[in-house]
């Protein structure tokens, strides 16, 4: 067991983007990690102390419970877990290849409730606990091109909202992070190069501003860090000249 001062905390999606930022700023703050991507150099680039790197697809619900067992052995139990790790392959239906739902949906939806069956029994058995999914301004609203990937995220809405209201009595936190657009990797596993266009066009209309990780991660940190008896049930985040 490690003497670090403040608690695991389990973030998905940690070799980019906003997972990253996260990470960086948790450590910073004295936590001990769990790091899940499938691509484990950019985390273990990081260097963080008291941090275990796994090269895990959040689809694979086996090796997700194994890492989170593995790492509550050498860190104690999970105290937070940041649901992150997601994909955005925006396309039109009548086109697009349906491989590219499906990988959305089990990321988005079935990893994100892999995640969460990881870490529920020990957080209800400790009465201790905060689970932050990230889902999006699409889980709230539409876009034109976004058709599976705004179901996925409404339904990230739907799952953190109902499963609060389950955790709620047993002093669980259940938190959504809902961001508007953010410079990361995100678009470019797009594979409409029409589409990628049009969003820098968009992106300009906007003065070219978007958020950055940072931003979004320093939200996450902001309704983790409040009192265990007060939990922000979510933050709509998003650039002040996006619409
Ligand atoms: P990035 O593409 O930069 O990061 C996505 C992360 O998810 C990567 O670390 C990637 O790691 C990981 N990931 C993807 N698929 C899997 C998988 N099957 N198993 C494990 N990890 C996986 O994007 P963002 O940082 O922008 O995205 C983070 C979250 O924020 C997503 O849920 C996204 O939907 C949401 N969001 C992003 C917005 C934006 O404009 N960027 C706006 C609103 C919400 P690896 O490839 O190594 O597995």
């Amino acid at each position: 067991m490690s003497n670090s001062k403040k608690p695991l905390v389990v973030i998905t999606g940690a070799s980019s983007g906003i997972g990253m930022a996260t990470a960086k700023r948790l450590s910073a703050a004295g936590h001990s990690l769990l790091l899940l991507a499938r691509r484990t150099a950019p985390m273990e680039q990081l260097n963080l102390p008291d941090t275990l790197c796994k090269a895990v697809d959040v689809t694979d619900r086996e090796a997700f419970m194994n890492a989170v067992n593995e790492a509550e052995q050498k860190f104690g139990p999970v105290d937070a877990l940041i649901n992150n790790a997601g994909v955005m392959l925006l396309g039109h239906m009548a086109t697009q290849d349906p491989a590219e739902w499906d990988r959305m949906l089990d990321t988005n939806v079935k990893g994100l409730l892999n995640g969460i069956h990881a870490v529920t029994a020990g957080m209800v058995a400790r009465k201790q606990g905060t689970i932050i999914n990230i889902s999006s301004i699409a889980g709230r609203k539409t876009f034109p091109n976004h058709v599976a990937y705004v179901g996925t995220k409404f339904a990230v809405h739907g799952i953190s909202e109902n499963l609060r209201e389950e955790l709620s009595p047993y002093g669980v936190r259940v938190i959504t992070i809902a961001p508007g657009a953010v410079e990361t990797e995100l678009l470019s596993h797009t594979s409409d190069e029409e589409i990628k266009t049009g969003y820098q066009a968009w992106k300009q209309e906007m003065g070219g501003v978007v958020l950055s990780a940072e931003d979004v991660a320093g939200s996450i940190q902001f309704a983790y860090d409040q009192p265990q008896h007060v939990c922000i049930r979510e933050i709509v985040l998003a650039a002040t000249r996006q619409q």
